[in-house]
């Protein structure tokens, strides 16, 4: 069953990817938030101080205004007879301030007694609406709710009381604005309309829109906007709101005092904070380079810092490998994880493969002699029969050994072995391989060797051992038979079974010679 393997370059790659990300989006959008917070504070501020700023300058206005019908009265006191002054008054009133849209003069009953323009066409006519009676009954200055005039028009009448000096009332003088025609509010307030989305509008007290810039929206009751609802309770400030027209506003308000009316400047919250968006765009774009690079070099470092783990695992696993510990020293190792890894993993390594050597070593020894075994020797035949390297071998077998071992012991016995063993490892030259086949009978290999140079050194191990006494106090002498390959066999037991043949005839010939192999004598036998 195969099953995934995450691998630690992925997992640092998505680790390093994901904190990236999201501390650039963090701070884009703190940053965007930062920015955003600024612009709504800015503006806030800005149309507080723009409504501050109206109300005042309305305030004054209508103050103003009250104070010239003040004058006008008096003097419209002296005058009360003389239709012609009355009618001259109303002119000047009108066009000398400038502030009215139309001016009107009457007695106590609320006759007119003279109008500017005449066009109006109003005299003698008694003026009924519940606004004009109440500024007659009351007998004091008064700026009126918006109503419909006798005219049709939606006005607002400004009054103001004539007493003579013995304070007889004598009637009203009164100035009128056309809330949807031009009018004196068009030329205080609306020079502060702006194109960038802010506009100003003034409500009276029951939360009538008095001027607005959409005339459209004039008289519309909106006393459910919560800034409206501030207005009317006489409060000035500044406030994110959404409007009666479900819209995001961000408005600053005011109170006039002499007419508690209240003035709101605001504008679109969309179109303030549209910058702050413009400039997170911005952000995203310059930034984008920036990622990119910084993209490549997360995804090379995680390399960096994966690879010798990577490599280290990847050897470990495959631990057959044969080169396995050079490619493991090969790995770059920089930091500190990985140089330990490394180290322990070669060191362990070593002491592994010092084992290995070691216990196949000891398999192939022979623990009397030290000479090769018999299965060290057919590891090298074996491989040189694969190459074909031709070599001779001497299989030699002590003579009369039984004897040996019945008359000086067993011990003595392997001390003579032992002994031959070192005879033949003076005898045989450096790269012949000396070894126990078995019991008292020994082998030497001799690569790249013929067989008549393999029996000169069989001879000269015999001449030694005929020539030498023995470790158990006696001569004792060898006999051997040499073959050789590839001319005597073409494989292991047969060249054996061969050299074992010239050995038999070594014995039979009286032992203590060396015959070599002949295929002829063979054939013969
Ligand atoms: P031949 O000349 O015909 O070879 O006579 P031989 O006595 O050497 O022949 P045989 O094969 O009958 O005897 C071999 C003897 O070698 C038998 C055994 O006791 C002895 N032997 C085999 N291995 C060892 C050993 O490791 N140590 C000792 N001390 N004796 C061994
Ligand atoms: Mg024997
Ligand atoms: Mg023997």
């Amino acid at each position: 069953m195969k099953r995934m393997k995450l691998s630690l370059r992925y997992l640092i790659v998505c680790v390093a990817l994901l904190s990236f990300s999201l501390t650039l989006i963090s701070s884009l959008l703190s940053g965007y938030d930062t920015n955003k917070q600024t612009l709504i504070a800015n503006t806030l501020e800005t149309n507080r101080m723009y409504a501050e700023k109206l109300a005042q300058a309305t305030d004054g206005f209508l103050y103003t205004t009250l104070q010239t019908l003040s004058v006008s009265a008096a003097e419209i006191a002296t005058i009360m007879d003389d239709e012609a002054a009355l009618l001259k008054e109303a002119d000047r009133l009108k066009m000398q301030t400038n502030t009215f849209n139309s001016v009107a003069i009457t007695d106590p009953s609320g006759k007119v007694l003279a109008t500017s323009p005449q066009s109006l066409d109003l005299k003698g006519r008694i003026l009924t609406s519940p606004e004009s009676k109440e500024a007659l009954e009351e007998r004091r200055p008064l700026i009126s709710k918006p109503y419909t005039g006798i005219t049709g028009r939606l006005i607002i009448f400004i009054s103001y009381p004539i007493f003579d000096e013995q304070y007889n009332y004598l009637g009203l003088v009164g100035g009128t604005l056309y809330l949807k025609e031009m009018n004196i509010l068009n030329e205080i307030l609306g020079e502060h309309f702006y194109k960038d989305g802010s506009y100003v509008y003034v409500v009276d007290q029951d939360g009538r829109i008095i001027y607005h810039q959409d005339q459209s929206r004039v008289n519309e009751v909106v006393d459910e906007n919560p800034v409206v609802r501030k207005l009317m309770n006489g409060e000035r400030g500044a406030v994110r709101v959404i409007n009666t027209k479900k819209k995001d506003m961000l408005a600053g308000y005011s109170y006039i005092p002499t007419a508690d009316w209240g003035v709101v400047s605001q504008r679109d919250t969309e179109v303030t904070l549209a910058p702050a968006k413009e400039m997170l765009k911005k952000m995203i774009v310059t930034s984008f380079p920036f990622l990119f690079v910084s993209l490549i070099f997360i995804i090379w470092l995680s390399n960096k810092i994966a690879q010798p783990l990577h490599k280290l695992a990847y050897y470990t696993e495959n631990s057959t490998e044969k080169n396995q510990e050079k490619h493991i020293a090969k790995i770059p190792a920089w930091y500190y994880e990985v140089i330990q890894l490394k180290k322990a993993l070669v060191h362990s390594l070593a002491i592994l493969h010092n084992r290995i050597n070691y216990s196949t070593h000891q398999s192939r020894t022979d623990s009397l002699t030290r000479l090769a075994n018999r299965r060290g020797l057919e590891e090298h035949m074996k491989k040189w029969l694969e190459e074909e390297k031709p070599f001779s071998l001497i299989l030699l077998d002590i003579d009369h050994f039984k004897r040996v071992n019945d008359t000086y012991g067993h011990a003595a016995g392997d001390h003579v072995l032992q002994f031959l063993a070192m005879q033949m490892t003076e005898t045989a030259g450096p790269n012949h391989i000396c070894c126990r086949y078995g019991g008292e009978e020994f082998v030497i290999l001799l690569p790249d060797t013929a067989q008549q140079d393999a029996v000169k050194v069989a001879e000269r191990l015999r001449s030694k051992m005929e020539r030498t006494v023995s470790p158990c106090g006696d001569i004792v002498t060898v006999s051997a038979g040499v073959a050789a390959y590839p001319e005597h066999a073409s494989d292991l037991d047969g060249l054996v079974a061969k050299a074992d043949a010239s050995l038999y005839e070594a014995k039979r010939r009286g032992r203590n010679q060396i015959v070599a192999f002949e295929p002829h004598d063979v054939i013969q036998a």
